[in-house]
């Protein structure tokens, strides 16, 4: 079996320091915990920019100094998010700082009681910036379409094999968390690319555990899930800690940074 890819995802665009104090908002923060979580066994950090009053945001000096930092600290994989509220162009505008990966939207979603649009030439325009400069993006799924969207981007050369489908489960009007659901979305990835889960909430523990088992991937951090476990509050470098022991009880090895560049097929560094 591959080694275990962990990514951790350690601030969203959404949760404050009010909801959880180990939330980084400032790229010193971030560096410093993408630092620490490397060391603890991650080997992707997916992040989102804030404003001054915490507000997940497309500030492009902030995405700059994320990355220049933690490129000078460790060689963790960075990837900044391209979904959110604004203009197509705003989200794809730290592409040309040619971050390792990038998160890519591909269809539209009921999301926190509005529609979440992303049309077909918006994707399609994500997805030629990430070709151009090459990033690798990771496919969101929030949806089974999603995964057909993802293969159509593939089948019409937008995105490079091995393509990396990212199953997001358990958000209310998305695809909710069962097991079932899980593994009828691995059956729709065709061969030779590859997978990884997020669980909301509660829900990361279980999803981390089938990634492990299943032979894919998981994403672990404060994005998808504040908590430790009922009522205790997580940091990210304990998730993180938490996915390798895991990982080493069912014996999956876990990717460095370096070998899951190799796996995922890194272009920039
Ligand atoms: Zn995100």
């Amino acid at each position: 079996m591959e080694k275990l890819i962990i990514t951790v995802a350690p601030n969203g665009g959404l949760p404050t320091k009010d909801h959880n104090p180990g939330v980084p908002v400032t790229p010193e923060e971030i560096i410093e915990q993408g630092v620490a979580c490397c060391e603890a066994g991650a080997s992707v950090l997916h992040f989102h920019a804030r404003d001054k009053d915490q507000k997940g945001c497309f500030d492009y000096e902030f995405t700059k100094k994320v990355l220049e930092g933690l490129r000078k600290r460790c060689d963790i994989i960075v990837q900044p998010t391209s979904g959110g509220w604004v203009d197509k162009e705003i989200r794809i505008q730290a592409a040309d700082l040619k971050p390792d990966m990038m998160s890519l939207n591909v269809g539209s979603i009921n999301f926190r009681g509005r529609v979440y649009i992303n049309s077909p030439p918006d994707v399609d325009y994500l997805a030629e910036k990430m070709l151009q400069y090459g990033v690798k993006p990771e496919i969101e799924c929030y949806d089974f379409s999603h995964v057909e969207a993802g293969i159509d981007l593939i089948d019409r050369g937008l995105i490079e094999k091995p393509a990396l489908f990212n199953f997001v489960l358990g958000i209310k009007n998305t695809i909710s968390y069962s097991p079932k659901h899980l593994i009828n979305m691995i059956d729709m990835v065709p061969p030779g690319n590859l997978w990884n889960v997020i669980g909301i909430g509660r829900h990361q523990l279980n999803t981390q555990t089938l990634a492990i088992v299943l032979g894919g991937n998981c994403r672990v951090g404060l994005e998808d899930n504040l908590y430790y476990s009922h009522r205790v509050l997580a940091t990210n470098p304990q998730l993180v800690e938490r996915a390798v022991r895991l990982a080493k009880e069912l014996q999956r090895e876990v990717a460095t940074p370096a070998e899951a560049r190799k796996i995922l097929g890194i272009k920039n560094s």
